[in-house]
């Protein structure tokens, strides 16, 4: 994005810009194949009740293990999936994918815990999301309340009458939805309103600014928190990065935190190894260059 947008040297632009237009096309052209051959991958960043520790569930975050160009990242293979639509194919599998672990990890008597499944807003234009998740939660015999949606706003802004019927009739078969990268899109007091969500998830973009000079970015998240409480929603602050962010957090009473200081996404082995610790401590330092993130 910064290249795309960057004013730097105007050659490493073209050039950068003519690399990324061949990886662009390479993807474009493997997607498909690549849902058949499993190069996909959920990764799994949890999240954390911040006064114990306790982890109350996990985010479901999608790696591309290509064989030309290795780990792609979702920020990059995403929008071209919503280009040429197999953005579909793919939230289906992963909410099919979901509902597999979630009954392994039941049979394997782990203590459920939910699982968030970003799903994006041309999803929610086709046929077919309810009776998919309908249909694997009854296959699976796991209850809706472990599986939550991760809306972003501007879906909730399509407030075509198709897509509120359709949070309306996922929210009545019981599972969660949540609202993504919260405050930094355009959802309206109305939109809360008609949607009620169940959970709020604050953009890192505020919570990365808390510092004790930034009074603005603090008074946002503590009227997000406010707005949150007397809505009856839960707050989850993402990209939580540094010691006094928690605590800043902590103080405001914010259910939950995200973020690289607990843990970054981590893969399904990992993650059931955390889930049978059940907590997690706040890392004193990061590293970004040791992290291995
Ligand atoms: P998102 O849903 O807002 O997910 C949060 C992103 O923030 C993730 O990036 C996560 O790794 C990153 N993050 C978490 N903690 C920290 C932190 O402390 N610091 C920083 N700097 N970043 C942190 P990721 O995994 O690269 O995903 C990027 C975006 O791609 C996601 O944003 C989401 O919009 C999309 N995405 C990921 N997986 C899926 C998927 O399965 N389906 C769809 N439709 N979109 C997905
Ligand atoms: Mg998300
Ligand atoms: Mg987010
Ligand atoms: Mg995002």
């Amino acid at each position: 994005l910064a290249k795309r947008e960057g004013k730097g040297n105007y050659q490493l632009f073209t050039y950068s810009k003519d690399i990324s237009s061949y990886k662009k096309y390479v993807l474009d052209r493997d997607m498909r194949k690549a849902i058949l051959n499993e190069e996909f991958e959920l990764y799994f960043q949890p999240k954390v009740e911040p006064i114990r520790g306790q982890i109350y569930g996990a985010e479901v975050l999608i790696r591309w293990n290509h064989n030309e160009w290795g780990a792609i990242s979702p920020s990059e293979f995403i929008p071209i999936a919503e280009e040429n639509q197999t953005i579909n194919l793919i939230t289906d599998w992963v909410i099919k994918r979901v509902l597999s672990l979630l009954k392994e990890w039941k049979e394997q008597g782990f203590l459920l815990r939910t699982l968030s499944v970003n799903v994006p807003p041309i999803r929610f234009m086709r046929n077919g999301l309810v009776e998919l998740v309908k249909e694997q939660l009854q296959i699976n015999d796991i209850p809706a309340k472990f599986l939550e949606l991760e809306v972003t706003e501007s879906t909730l802004l399509r407030s075509d009458k198709i897509v509120l019927s359709k949070i309306e009739e996922l929210k009545n078969l019981g599972i969660k939805i949540a609202i993504d990268d919260f405050g930094t899109g355009y959802a309206s007091f109305d939109l809360l309103r008609k949607f009620h969500p169940d959970t709020l998830k604050i953009d890192q973009l505020f919570v990365q600014n808390i510092h004790h000079e930034n009074e603005m970015d603090r008074g946002i998240i503590s009227s997000i928190l406010y707005l949150a409480k007397t809505l009856e929603m839960k707050v989850v602050a993402e990209g939580v990065e540094e010691l006094h962010q928690i605590e800043f957090l902590k103080q405001q009473e914010c259910d939950f935190i995200q973020g690289y200081l607990f843990s970054p996404p981590v893969s399904q082995s990992e993650y059931e190894h955390l889930m049978k610790i059940g907590y997690l401590k706040p890392k004193n330092k990061l590293n970004f260059k040791q992290g291995g993130i």
